[in-house]
């Protein structure tokens, strides 16, 4: 404890009392909560080296965990016993003064970076929502309602400063350290601590018009008519999701759409809406919002009153085929009326552009999904913990429903992705082709593998 306490750091554990150590284990899911011995908030990054050679050097050594925003719905950012180095407080953001840069701390959230762009007048290939860590999205690769026009978040990721697992602090970009910006840049957080990323601003997106337009899910066939046709025609500025969600207060099955236009000054929202709209929604709250942290607090009504069990599982996919939405509404509407305790589980197709991901290769960036796909994501809540086994099992079953169906499709597996993984993907399948580089980069820069949390890569010493 000493020890810790001498790196200059915030220590804090059992010992500072209950509401103390509570709130720094609280993570956005219940489900991801577990009692770390010390939770450790550096200041200054000088303090994470001191922390490593801290917990490596006892015997047996002890798990460091890293935490950036907390939302993440796996136990990835949280220790049973050992340590978590929290980053929250390593969160400044700074644009540049020419504004083609924004560096933002490796601890920080969309948020904070949202709050600095908004003054600046100046956006950035981010989140959607305000709670969500730049840490774990960005290191998992990023999709971004920007994404259409901009790219991955990682493509647009420009240098970086990481801890290694040796203590190093070094900055990496294409030209510094490039094996390590490769494997930062959807490699997930095996390679060390990102302190810092530089990434590309661009002139404000706004106004954007979002919303939830809800309808009946008996309407369900007509409204995924109307979707196919926008699929059809949209462009890079705009892109929606589609739910399934049982709304209170009859939580009965819906459908809703939730769309995000941008630079909608030009009225292109109320073009893009009006088929929509022709159904007659039960629910239509679309309006347009100055900036993008107005966009990140858009649903905050719903968070707040959403059941703290939270476990997600996320699929990409390569078309969105009406047979295939309609196959998991029914799964779905089956498993929310068997079970009430876990209605609040949700299934979220995000529907946009793919032509910017496609853009770059599958082994520029440890990211390779990188054929025109788009990505789904099951997220199964609940109020009671003795629902999560079955909620879990739902939301399992629902993802490997969709690769199947996509293999019988396609002859392909358009593959995970890290940001809704739990880590018991097939590590193949995760990083696909890139799996052998991302083993000898391991064996480089984690050769102990000091960072043992997530989608394991095993090092390849060979
Ligand atoms: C409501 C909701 C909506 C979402 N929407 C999207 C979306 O539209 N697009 C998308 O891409 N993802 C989305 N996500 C997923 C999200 O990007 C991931 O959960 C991401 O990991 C969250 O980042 P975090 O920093 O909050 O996570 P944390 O829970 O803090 O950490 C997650 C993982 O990242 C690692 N990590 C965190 N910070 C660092 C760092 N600085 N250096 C190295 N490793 C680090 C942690 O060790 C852990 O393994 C969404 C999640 C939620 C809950």
């Amino acid at each position: 404890m000493e020890a810790l306490k001498n790196t200059g750091a915030i220590v804090v554990s059992k010992a500072d009392g209950e509401e103390a150590y509570t709130s720094a284990l609280k993570r956005n899911s219940a489900l991801s909560v577990l009692e770390a011995e010390y939770v450790i908030y550096p200041t200054e990054i000088r303090h994470i080296p001191a922390i490593i050679a801290y917990a490596t050097s006892q015997s047996p050594p002890i798990e460091i965990a890293v935490k950036c925003g907390g939302a993440h719905s796996s136990t990835w950012a949280s220790s049973n016993g050992g340590i978590v180095i929290d980053l929250a407080r390593l969160d400044a953001v700074r644009v540049s003064e020419d504004k083609a840069t924004v560096v933002v701390q490796g601890g920080t959230t969309w948020g904070k970076v949202y709050i600095e762009c908004q003054k600046a007048n100046v956006d950035v290939v981010g989140g959607p929502f305000w709670f969500v860590g730049v840490g774990g999205y960005l290191t998992g690769g990023g999709y971004s309602p920007f994404t259409p026009e901009r790219g991955l978040a990682i493509d647009n990721i420009l240098s970086a400063v990481v801890v290694l697992a040796d203590g190093r602090t070094v900055r990496t970009s294409a030209t510094e350290e490039p094996d390590l910006f490769w494997a930062i840049r959807g490699g997930g957080n095996q390679f060390g601590i990102v302190v810092e990323f530089t990434l590309k601003a661009f002139p404000p997106g706004g106004p954007f018009t979002v919303g939830i337009i809800a309808y009946p899910g008996t309407e369900i066939e007509k409204v995924l008519k109307v979707v196919q046709d926008w699929k059809a025609t949209y462009t890079t500025r705009e892109k929606m999701n589609i739910t399934f969600a049982r709304p209170a207060p009859h939580f009965k099955p819906a459908v809703t759409i939730l769309p995000w236009v941008s630079q909608d000054a030009s009225g292109r929202s109320a073009e893009v809406l009006a088929p929509f709209r022709a159904l007659k929604p039960i629910l239509d709250t679309c309006a347009p919002v100055p900036d993008m942290l107005a966009v990140s607090h858009s649903l905050d009504g719903l968070f707040a009153v959403a059941p703290p069990h939270l476990t997600i599982r996320g699929a990409l996919i390569s078309d969105l085929w009406t047979d295939l939405m309609l196959g998991l509404f029914y799964n779905w509407v089956a498993f929310t009326e068997e079970n009430p305790d876990a209605k609040s589980t949700t299934v979220l197709w995000e529907l946009s552009g793919a032509d910017k991901i496609a853009a770059v290769g599958s082994t520029e960036t440890a990211f390779h999904a990188r054929e025109p796909h788009f990505w789904v994501a099951i997220q199964g809540r609940s109020s009671a913990e003795e629902s999560v086994p079955i909620m879990r099992k739902f939301v399992a079953e629902s993802t490997e429903y969709m690769r199947r169906e996509n293999r019988k499709k396609t002859g392909k597996d358009a593959g995970y992705f890290i940001n809704f993984a739990q880590g018991e993907e097939p590590i193949e399948e995760v990083f696909g082709p890139n799996l052998p580089r991302l083993r000898k980069l391991k064996a480089k820069y984690d050769p102990k593998k000091v960072w043992s949390k997530g989608c394991l890569i095993e090092p390849d010493f060979d």
